[in-house]
């Protein structure tokens, strides 16, 4: 009883003690005020780079300023009026720029003519770093499997709507990546994020890739440690045209 007592005693003079020490909150306590915010000018619309983006491609540069083929060569796709199309059998193209952590806004438009079904159909993509693969493809009307259509992370994560446009119509994908870290051993220690947003709609919501995008096999045997990488865009046969690609090193 005596102890009991003597806790309450200490009980009493600690909650006394507190209140005295507590200063009383007033709201600047939890305003943070410097450094400031850096101040950057947004685009006209959504879609416009705003001012602290690399324009990757536009109409004021050439397609071989920030664009290879797959050997670091000149690029081979067709390229007119900022309008990079696919070369049937000419391979990728891919960023001179290595990026980690980023915000991709790109635009493209798979063809007008339909041709064939399902991953056969204006089938192109988008690789991350160079190995982690959002799926451009044409599902307006064309099913394929869930896990390999417009807006997936490739054979890794559906996406969670179809918002596919009709063919021959511009779509937008805007990317935030978060990229891997590695541990000592090559395993990751954090995977790679990616939030996908498929003609405004969200259809990836900061989803865990599993490893690199592979056709056939399982992601996680072909992990890799690897730094910076570039954005490469996929040639698959299809003649799908892109526009409008800005990048922001986050
Ligand atoms: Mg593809």
């Amino acid at each position: 009883m005596k102890k009991l007592l003597n806790l309450f005693l200490v009980l009493i003079c600690f909650v006394s003690f507190a209140q005295e020490e507590m200063p009383k909150m007033v709201p600047g306590m939890t305003e943070i005020w410097d450094p400031e915010v850096t101040i950057i000018t947004p685009g006209e619309t959504p879609s416009d780079a705003p001012s602290d983006a690399i324009v990757l491609l536009g109409t004021e540069k050439a397609f071989g300023y920030e664009w290879t083929n797959g050997e670091g060569q000149e690029p081979e796709w067709d390229f007119e009026n900022g309008v990079a199309t696919v070369k049937r059998g000419t391979g990728i193209i891919k960023t001179k720029r290595s990026f980690k952590d980023f915000q991709l806004h790109l635009e493209w438009r798979t063809p007008a003519e339909v041709v064939s079904e399902s991953q056969g159909r204006g089938n192109s993509g988008v690789f991350l770093q160079g190995i982690y693969e959002v799926q451009v493809l044409d599902n307006y009307n064309n099913r394929t499997y869930r896990n390999g259509q417009a807006g997936s992370v490739y054979k890794q994560h559906p996406p969670l709507v179809n918002a596919c446009k009709a063919p021959g119509v511009w779509q937008t994908y805007d990317i935030i990546y978060t990229a891997p870290r590695f541990n000592d051993d090559g395993t990751y220690f954090t995977k790679p994020r990616i939030t996908v947003i498929h003609n405004g709609v969200l259809v990836q919501n900061n989803v865990e890739v599993r490893g690199p995008t592979e056709y056939i096999g399982i992601p996680e045997y072909s992990v890799k440690p690897h730094g910076a990488g570039p954005i490469k865009l996929q040639d698959h046969g299809n003649p799908v045209s892109y526009r409008n690609i800005w990048i922001r090193e986050l």
